[in-house]
């Protein structure tokens, strides 16, 4: 075989031809030249021509125990020749199995429901919220505060949810009754304060958002523990516990989605835990298949469950669909989660971001390295023009660190539309398996590639 022919009968060339005149790439304008993935092994992934990579991101913040698990094939394999697929009109033993370690890991007592991707989880806990209040004699109790800067989903609910205009605003109108407050974003605080003698203006926010809105038509708040995909804004530790309170002090509940943060991400088991908060809504995806195969959850606590319970016929969540909770795509979450637990994979979490902050410290003086943030094993690297001035770095400079790592065989991020010119926070979520060479290769690489992009203007 020639270096561009993928197998005996395909070559790159005719892949390319096919993807040029058939596929609609996600999120990037027209691409004529995409990297064409064929294998993954760890941390590592392998395009069509043999180049290999270190995926820096876990393919979109969610491959969390690593590629090329034979155990999770096998455990699909098995599953898909006993039984398939079952509704979960009725149940079936995965879906139970799964629910029960669902509950071990929140520590504490919720339903689950089951969906397809992080937005349907969203999707159903807004539901879930407005129909608790309805049954609870709060039928006006209908809006939720998000944050700017948050991403939550791409369905009309869900992006409704989003607090990133550019993500929304060829599609409006999008789901009504989401009202955004400022995130907690310390480094360029909305309020002008400074972290550390702070009155923490971005909890109040949500509390005057609230009181605005009337809290009788206010359903829920939503809060990722730390915004992600909208540029790792770590808040700061008394932010959520606050929010958690003033949710309690205005009967409005707390839904933490979890869809990146979970599954061992934060360094916990799931972010919430950080923080010491106990929601009333989780949101789950990405991580609890470590994307071997689609899935999501919404975790109820027993309490809000109990107003679904009721005999009449009305008061059922009136939401189905095909896919949630397959069989296949439970016992692959079984195995995932088993392998999190049997290689301490949550503990690892912490100690790779550690790591970084301990290794990466001489990135600090480094003239476009505004702040680094770590959480977990999730890190954002924001860069700008200068320290003092604190102006985004141009797509120019953040690019060139981008295509540098590429070029050295390290795969990163960089965060999702926010506001134009504010695309200048590199991301970065290795698999929580990831070895000491792959983490050393991570930071060998960061700390090249920055070194050779020093210049200013
Ligand atoms: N919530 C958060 C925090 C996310 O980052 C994402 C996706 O990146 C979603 C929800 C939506 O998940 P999905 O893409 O599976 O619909």
């Amino acid at each position: 075989m020639s270096a561009n022919e993928v197998s005996d009968l395909v070559t790159k060339e005719d892949l390319l031809e096919k993807d040029r005149k058939y596929v609609w790439h996600h999120m990037s304008a027209h691409n004529e030249n995409p990297m064409i993935l064929a294998s993954g092994e760890g941390s590592w992934v392998t395009d069509v021509d043999g180049n290999r990579y270190l995926d820096g991101m876990s393919g979109l913040w969610c491959v969390n125990v690593g590629h090329g698990r034979k155990e999770i094939a096998e455990a699909a394999a098995e599953q898909m020749m006993k039984i398939a697929y079952a509704t979960l009109v009725q149940s079936h033993v995965p879906a139970i199995e799964l629910a029960a370690k669902l509950n071990e890991w929140l520590d504490g007592e919720y339903r689950i429901f089951y969906s397809n991707s992080g937005s349907d989880a969203n999707e159903v806990a807004f539901k879930i919220a407005r129909q608790y209040h309805h049954q609870n004699g709060k039928p006006s109790k209908h809006k939720f505060i998000s944050r700017h800067r948050a991403y939550h989903g791409n369905s009309m609910g869900a992006l409704g949810a989003t607090g990133q205009a550019q993500r929304k605003l060829k599609y409006e109108p999008l789901g009504v009754g989401f009202q955004h407050v400022p995130p907690p974003y310390c480094y360029r605080c909305p309020f002008g304060q400074t972290k550390g003698s702070c009155s923490f203006q971005c909890a109040k926010a949500i509390e005057d958002a609230i009181v605005w809105e009337g809290a009788d038509s206010v359903a829920g708040v939503i809060v990722e523990p730390v915004i992600t995909g909208g540029g790792m804004i770590v808040p700061p530790d008394e932010y959520l516990p606050m929010v958690r309170s003033i949710c309690d002090k205005y009967d409005v509940l707390l839904i933490v989605d979890e869809v990146i943060c979970g599954f061992g991400r934060s360094g916990e088991k799931f972010g919430h835990m950080n923080y010491g908060v106990k929601p009333d809504i989780v949101t789950m995806a990405k991580g609890l298949t470590s994307a071997y195969s689609p899935l999501s959850a919404t975790a109820v606590s027993a309490e809000l469950y109990e107003s679904f319970k009721d005999k009449e016929a009305t008061s059922h969540l009136r939401h189905i669909n095909t896919f949630g909770g397959n069989p296949v795509s439970c016992v692959v979450a079984l195995k995932n989660m088993e392998i999190l637990e049997k290689e301490n994979l949550v503990t690892r979490s912490a100690h790779i971001g550690n790591t970084f902050r301990a290794q990466l410290e001489p990135l600090l003086d480094h003239p476009h390295v505004g702040e680094i943030r770590i959480f977990g094993s999730a890190m954002g690297i924001e860069l700008v023009e200068d320290q003092v001035s604190k102006v985004p770095a141009t797509a120019d400079r953040v690019l060139k660190i981008i295509v540098g790592c590429k070029q050295k065989g390290l795969l990163i991020g960089r965060n999702g539309d926010t506001v134009p010119g504010f695309a200048n926070i590199l991301t970065l979520s290795p698999p929580l398996s990831s070895t000491d060479e792959d983490v050393a290769f991570i930071i060998e690489t960061l700390l090249a590639v920055f070194d050779a992009n020093q210049e200013k203007g």
